[in-house]
């Protein structure tokens, strides 16, 4: 398939007048000109977002948690309206509340998601092995992998290795029933996943500890000796320095903070993703950079959390990794992460434009190529820019809209950064299909049917 262009930002920066040949999902060419017989892209083409860091089912309670208790509401009291919420939870909600989070995720420019997936069980509690025949085909992966499918989304499942309640492997509480696997059952689930993962396209598996205060150390080593052995570049994802809670728990058991401990005990590389990573010093943004981990930062989730700012200026002076997830999905556009992102450190420095640097000076386009780097980085996939070998996961804006605020390509990723009114993202490719076109999801209307009977059934 042949398609035109007129600007499309490239990994050395913005071309104009491009032919585009798209075969098996991969770009095969990127030639001067107009082609005969070519489709026409209709607005300015940039690569797809990848979102590092969702926990799918966490959309059907965003907002719900922000009624406010004489400032007491915290990380914590957030997590106690999580469980509640879990024990009704079945196998099929959790596909419908997927597959509405997929397909906003797309709308919104993310090609492919990170599934940090820890809801296991049954809802009493029972790992689907122990059920019956018939339900032991339909596992909660299997649900993930579906909406996935059914969406278009790439999909980099990380199944959730949970086994204590806190440091000290603390007993886990009923609340957790749904996460918790031996070591043998996690890898085993482990496993599952990449059988399932040669069913689907454009899908790979990773594993998630879930945090140090979840798994002890011999846990992350069986899990990571056992996914190494099935795929050597596989993504590994793990909650960390989260909360100053966290830290101070980290500290009184193990004596170092959390990330410390992480850098000391456990063999990091370019595959390690450490989600949040907030409360974090020099040495430990220096060790990160040393492994080549990346830090798959979450900004409207951290503020809507209270969680904390992570020192992204410091971090990326160091040449450090970043990505971007929208983690609970208190919003699941990348524009917004970015913007955050950046105004976080606005406030707390009281300076301006603050993550770009003399070879990148546009922050909205230094920030969107470094996070969507990092993010193909953080999933090992064949995404994150758009070159000949790379796979077709690209958005075209609307031009109309763009026209409105963006009159050079220099700036233009700064407009849909910072000033865009609605959303920019018209069409959006992924693995060299159509799956937003005009702005639409093909399956939309049902998710959103679906999608809201499934609330009033939860909220009853
Ligand atoms: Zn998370």
């Amino acid at each position: 398939m042949k398609y035109y262009v007129e600007n499309i930002l490239l990994a050395d920066g913005w071309a104009t007048d491009k032919t585009i040949t798209i075969n098996n999902g991969i770009i095969s060419a990127i030639t001067a000109g107009k082609d005969d017989n070519v489709q026409v892209m209709s607005g300015t083409v940039i690569p797809g977002m990848i979102n590092c860091h969702s926990h799918a089912f966490q959309r059907a309670f965003a907002g719900f948690s922000e009624q406010g208790s004489e400032g007491q509401d915290s990380f914590w009291t957030w997590r106690k309206i999580m469980y509640k919420f879990l024990a009704k939870l079945t196998h099929d909600d959790a596909q419908v509340i997927a597959e509405q989070l997929y397909i906003e995720m797309l709308k919104m420019g993310y090609t492919r998601v990170a599934e940090f997936h820890y809801l296991h069980h049954n809802i009493d509690g029972k790992s689907y092995e122990e059920l019956d025949e018939e339900t032991q085909l339909s596992t909660m992966a299997q649900a993930i992998f579906s909406a996935a499918n059914n969406t278009g989304i790439g999909l980099t499942i990380l199944p959730v290795l949970y086994q204590f309640a806190g440091f000290g492997e603390q007993k886990p509480n009923q609340g957790q029933k749904r996460f918790i696997n031996s070591t043998q059952q996690f890898n085993q689930l482990v496993s599952d996943c990449f059988e399932l993962s040669k069913s689907y396209t454009n899908t790979n598996v990773g594993i998630a500890p879930h945090s140090l205060r979840a798994v002890n150390k011999q846990g992350i080593l069986q899990a990571v000796a056992h996914v190494r052995a099935l795929d050597s570049t596989a993504p590994i994802h793990i909650h960390i320095a989260e909360q100053q809670q966290e830290v101070d728990d980290c500290l009184s058991f193990y004596k170092k903070r959390p990330i410390q401990w992480l850098l000391d005990n456990i063999e990091l590389d370019k595959h390690w993703c450490l989600i949040h990573a907030t409360h974090i010093d020099e040495k430990e943004q220096q060790g990160i950079v040393n492994s080549q981990a990346i830090a798959g930062i979450c900004p409207t989730t951290e503020a809507n959390l209270g969680d904390g700012i992570f020192p992204t200026v410091e971090f990326l002076t160091l040449n450090g990794t970043i990505a971007i997830g929208s983690d609970s999905h208190i919003s699941v556009s990348p524009i917004e992460e970015l913007r955050w992102l950046e105004y976080a450190q606005r406030l707390t420095k009281k300076q301006r434009a603050l993550l770009a640097n003399n070879n990148a000076p546009s922050v909205g386009q230094n920030l969107w190529q470094q996070a969507a780097l990092g993010g193909a980085q953080s999933t090992s996939s064949n995404t994150g820019y758009l070159a000949v070998g790379k796979q077709a996961d690209l958005l075209v804006l609307n031009k109309q809209q763009t026209d409105l605020y963006a009159n050079n390509l220099q700036h233009l990723l700064d407009s849909v950064v910072f000033a865009s009114r609605e959303n920019a993202i018209q069409d959006v490719m992924v693995n060299g299909q159509w799956v937003i076109q005009n702005g639409k999801h093909t399956l939309e209307k049902n998710s959103a049917d679906n999608f809201s009977a499934l609330l009033a059934k939860l909220s009853a």
